[in-house]
């Protein structure tokens, strides 16, 4: 099954290099009474470990001011297509499985055409399917878990036919609807396998306001980032090193989340589904960044700590 694709109007583009431009000299301010308004639940108390494990990208440079608006120190970030593998001792299992082979073609055709030449990912780009390859020491997945169902978050999964997927059924709802999948290319990578749903049905976690406690144990707890897309979540997981949260496409870098800045209009106009409710999550995020190690999928520099490669995976507590 193919999607068709939502082309954007004239009308958005021009507002999305507007943005551009004016979040350039004028970046959206944070909202201070928000800040203060947002409590901290604290964390899960959590009777398991679980290890991360970062699969081998190629990092892209890339300015940083078409990632984070009105940043321009340093000149240029890394994002990557990243994908963590997670162990806990009852199942193993892939987070934001993100690029299959030919993506060019099986994926990518399916964008709209004005962020094809955006996302495209460098030719050096590894399939995760490829990326497993090369750790044979990992144990084999269970099932994937995305954070959400954008394309570079489960497009590995056209390589992976059957692994069953567990998603968050408000996300499930929004990419099911209508004849064209939001974004274009997701809903291939997720027919005819198990999909397991589940729903935010936990306390708040931390500044989040609801959760879903995965094994039941506290070692991994799913936190709401809705704003994205409808159905985004967190993973916050229990390591020897400290609590981690993969935090999905909330935010692009975590000099987004230090400095409370929303993502470039061009492309974040077109990527976030709710440009506001994404700002609030991201306010959220910054007043959790000093409890948990915050791991937004594209920022290759806090991924790449959890490569086994790495002597000292350290997270900052
Ligand atoms: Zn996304």
């Amino acid at each position: 099954m193919s999607d068709q694709v939502r082309q954007p109007s004239v009308i958005e583009c021009c507002g999305a290099a507007a943005g551009l431009l004016i979040g350039a000299v004028r970046p959206r301010r944070r909202d201070e009474r928000l800040l203060r308004s947002i409590t901290d639940a604290g964390l899960p108390t959590a009777r398991a470990t679980v290890k991360i494990t970062t699969l081998e990208q190629a990092p892209r440079s890339v300015p940083t001011a078409a990632v984070v608006e009105g940043t321009f120190t340093p000149r240029r970030v890394d994002n990557s297509l990243n994908t963590f593998v997670v162990q806990h001792p009852r199942a193993t299992f892939l987070v934001d499985p993100a690029v299959c082979l030919d993506a060019e073609e099986r994926a990518i055709a399916q964008l709209p055409a004005v962020l094809r030449g955006v996302v495209r990912p460098p030719a050096d780009t590894l399939a995760t399917i490829t990326a497993l390859q090369r750790e044979p020491a990992l144990p084999t997945a269970d099932f994937a878990l995305p954070t959400h169902a954008h394309w570079d978050h489960v497009c590995g999964l056209l390589d992976m036919p059957g692994l069953p997927v567990h998603l968050h059924g408000v996300e499930h709802r929004w990419i099911s609807h209508g004849e064209v999948a939001p974004v274009g290319g997701v809903r291939d990578a997720l027919v005819d396998r198990p999909l397991i749903d589940y729903e935010l049905d936990g306390p708040p976690i931390l500044t989040f306001t609801r959760s879903h406690d995965l094994f039941g144990d506290g070692s991994i707890v799913l936190v709401d980032l809705a704003g994205h897309t409808p159905g985004s979540v967190g993973i916050l997981a229990h390591t020897e090193n400290g609590w981690v949260l993969l935090a999905g496409d909330a935010a692009w870098h975590n000099l987004q989340i230090e400095g409370v800045r929303q993502k470039s209009s061009f492309p974040g106009g077109f990527a976030d589904e709710d440009r506001d409710k994404t700002f609030r999550t991201l306010h959220r995020l910054h007043l959790a960044r000093h409890l948990v190690t915050i791991v937004p999928t594209h920022d290759h520099s806090a991924a790449v700590r959890f490569r086994p490669t790495v002597e000292t995976v350290h997270p900052v507590p």
